[in-house]
């Protein structure tokens, strides 16, 4: 028999009721006993999902109320001292309060750190560890829902964090090797699995997705010794999960640890399957990550069959698996869903509920050779033909497009020098000019009238006249205060990818395609399906009319290629290279089109670009290589007066600055504020040679910076950089705050950068 598995489901629920419910409890409105309600409730319907769709291996303990890396930390009682934690089974009080902070009777915890999971959009909460950090388990999570689900009549595989991924995702408080804190995490992770074969589990899932990194020697070490020590205890089956990535010089130590299976993402490593099945030890199953955890395509059965039938011929029905890539945590819940979705398109993907049949039809088939599912083998050999074929899809004049870009429209005319003075003459702007990062307070005003647009209550010239007024304010507004470089203040966008892709052939939106970014946090990526292009301006009017109304420098404001392809849904049929040169290309038009109207400013933001670098460090510099050509295609059509802006949020900058700089944008603006300018040090080491602004003014909080606070910052900039060369700006656009707190941030903004020049001033004089 060859069984079917699954990772790991969405928890947010189809409709975002977790979301709902959480929001709820935290807000006081309901109680925990409504919330925990909730929360079985969609557990049991997605085992009940998942064993209708005729999975073997259903995934427990893959749901969580925040966070599975939470969910780790408090199964290990690994709580850092400022929660004052009695000791106790760990409450969710505790457990949100490591989420989010919390503000209780006087007492003010922040929340532990959070950052991205791996190569995915999702988040997860940092381990904080001290150096001699205690664990103890506490709490029963992984044991309840797998008597939940048993109590329901499913017998599932629960899912944990492997120990060396798990020391590896978290930091030590003096930033220590955190393999050293191995003997005292071994201990807890052996009564789990203690407790686990005395409750007779079958199999358990060991989440290991370090194993596809660049590993040290210790946790090399560490790998050999965890499950060494775990092997003795458990009577059950451990299936050692690895995903994002193949094992490249990891394979050898991934497939002899003392495991019953292994499980390869065959999504990422097609090119490993034939010499892991060289190697794998004769005992081991083998777990194929055959259907996608992370796109949103159908599964190409055929192929998928023929990989299948290569593991049966070498190892036999019994020890093949056939699964999902990765946990299904990254795609939507239910295709069905989607009413409105145009027919053809939608006949091409899958989301999570449909993942799942892909899995179970795999398995059949690779059971009898195919003959059983030759319906869905004919049905998915006509969609992958479709897909080859469609001029929905191919668009030939932008593949002829593409293939006649020459390295010449990847620079700019002369270098920064010449470009600099050209700008100066052409803008005539102060030293230490101010400008903001693109948006003002989106205001509920705002809002209503972009849903009543797309509703369709209010007709176009409504909708128009009613942005303009707003543009007009934030213009005037600007002018006021004494702003040197104006924004529209992109009252006309919801999201700054969401904006583009709807107005660029080659998307396609979901109405409920939320997936879960962080917490109760979902974002609803729009999905790139063919061939992008552009067939209209999709700015210009808008800055067009901004400027129309000072005398001041308007700068147009643009989303990049590489942020536009990392936060859509990706294809699957041609490399990320190519839709972001394609992308790239769109936007070119969009820069050249914006010149042409008189517009001398353009930023083009591009706050992913960190975001897409590949799991291995061999990977970064191809990767790197075609995201900055990229965005140099998009910006280098413009003539030397023309000044070219970006922007990166939260960035750490040391160890990619020499791509940042390869950009050769002409000015820089940055995150820098709450690290007290420590950001900039990548830029000062480096000797970055274009004009750059570091933030001073923290817009994700709701606090007001004071002048002489940001001055102290700018001192401290123009210290380490040629003054010549600083913008004052706050660290990111506006939109999530409101205009009482912009007000006074912007004023005081504004009488520091005036400070700094008379200043400057006198120093020069004196
Ligand atoms: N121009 C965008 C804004 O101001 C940039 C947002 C971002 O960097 N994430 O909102
Ligand atoms: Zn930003």
């Amino acid at each position: 028999m060859v069984t079917s598995a699954n990772l790991g489901f969405p928890r947010i629920g189809a409709h975002r009721e977790l979301k709902k419910a959480l929001e709820s409890y935290w807000k006081g409105k309901t109680t925990r006993e409504e919330l925990l309600e909730v929360a079985k409730e969609m557990r049991l319907r997605h085992w009940d999902m998942q064993k209708k769709a005729g999975i073997d291996h259903i995934p427990s303990n893959d749901f969580s109320l925040y966070d599975q890396v939470l969910d780790m930390t408090a199964t290990l009682g690994c709580v850092p001292d400022r929660y004052n934690w009695d000791g106790h089974e760990i409450g969710l009080d505790l457990y949100f309060a490591m989420a989010r902070g919390s503000q209780t009777d006087g007492r003010d915890v922040i929340a532990c750190e959070m950052t991205k999971w791996f190569d995915t959009n999702y988040h997860y909460i940092v381990p904080e560890f001290k150096s001699d950090q205690e664990f103890k388990l506490s709490s029963n999570k992984i044991f309840d829902e797998y008597t939940e689900a048993k109590r329901a009549g499913i017998t599932t595989r629960p899912v944990i964090i492997g120990p060396v991924t798990y020391l590896s995702l978290g930091k030590r408080d003096d930033n220590g090797d955190t393999m050293e804190l191995l003997d005292k995490i071994l201990p807890v992770y052996k009564k789990i699995f203690q407790k686990l074969s005395d409750m007779n589990v079958d199999w358990v899932q060991l989440d290991e997705p370090y194993l596809t990194l660049d590993l040290s020697d210790t946790q090399k070490k560490a790998y050999t010794q965890a499950y060494t020590e775990i092997a003795k205890i458990f009577d059950g089956k451990i299936m050692l999960t690895t995903y994002f990535e193949g094992l490249r010089d990891n394979m050898d130590l991934a497939l002899n640890l003392p495991v019953e299976g292994v499980h390869l993402d065959i999504r990422r490593a097609a090119g490993e399957l034939d010499t892991v099945l060289s190697k794998i030890p004769d005992d081991k199953y083998l777990s194929l990550g055959l259907v996608d955890g992370r796109y949103i395509w159908k599964n190409n059965l055929r192929d998928s069959l023929s990989m299948v039938d290569m593991a049966i011929n070498k190892l036999g029905h019994k020890r093949v698996m056939v699964s999902s890539s990765s946990s299904m945590l990254h795609v939507p819940i239910d295709l069905e869903l989607e009413k409105k979705m145009d027919e053809q398109i939608k006949s091409w993907m899958a989301f999570g509920k449909q993942k799942l049949r892909e899995i179970a039809i795999l398995a059949k088939g690779a059971q009898d050779g195919g003959e059983g599912i030759s319906d869905a083998l004919s049905e998915s050999d006509k969609i992958a033909e479709e897909r080859r074929t469609s001029p929905r899809i191919h668009n030939g004049a932008v593949k002829e497009r593409l293939s006649k870009v020459t390295p010449g429209m990847s620079r700019r005319k002369s270098g920064f020098a010449q470009r600099q003075k050209a700008q100066e003459d052409a803008l005539g702007l102060p030293a230490y000019p101010t400008t903001t990062i693109g948006s003002f307070p989106q205001t509920q005003d705002i809002r209503k009238t972009r849903a009543a647009f797309k509703k369709g209550d209010i007709g176009t010239e409504d909708y128009e006249r009613a942005m303009k007024a707003e543009i007009e304010q934030v213009v005037r507004y600007q002018e006021e205060i004494d702003m040197d470089m104006l924004v529209h203040g992109e009252a006309e966008r919801n999201d700054m990818v969401e904006y583009f892709g709807e107005q660029l052939d080659g998307y396609i939106f979901s109405k409920l395609g939320w997936v879960q970014s962080y917490g109760s946090r979902c974002v609803k990526p729009p999905i790139i399906y063919g061939d992008v292009s552009r067939p209209a301006p999709m700015t210009v009017t808008w800055s067009k009319f901004a400027q129309s109304l000072t005398d001041r420098p308007m700068k147009g404001m643009l989303t990049g290629p590489i942020t536009i392809l990392f936060w859509s849904f990706k294809r699957d049929d041609v490399t990320l290279e190519t839709s972001c040169r394609q992308i790239a290309l769109a936007i070119r038009d969009e820069v050249s089109d914006l010149e042409a109207s008189g517009i001398q400013a353009i930023q083009v933001d591009e706050p992913a670009i960190r975001e897409g670098l590949p799991l291995r460090r061999n990977d970064w510099k191809a990767y790197l290589d075609w995201a900055v050509d990229s965005f140099k295609l998009a910006t280098c059509s413009v003539q030397d007066e023309t000044q070219i802006h970006t922007h990166m949020c939260y960035s750490e900058f040391n160890d990619i600055i020499e791509a940042i700089a390869a950009l050769d944008a002409d000015v820089i603006s940055i995150e820098t504020s709450r690290s007290q300018m420590e950001l900039l040090d990548a830029f000062v080491h480096y000797n970055y040679p274009n004009e750059i602004g570091p933030g001073v003014y923290d817009i994700h909080s709701p606090r007001i910076p004071t002048k002489d606070e940001m001055v102290t910052l700018l001192e401290k900039a123009a210290k380490v950089i040629d003054p010549s060369l600083l913008w004052v700006n706050p660290d990111c656009g506006l939109k999530t705050r409101g205009w009482d707190e912009v007000k006074p941030a912007l004023e005081n903004m504004i009488a520091a950068a005036k400070e700094m020049r008379n200043k400057s001033k006198t120093r020069k004089t004196g």
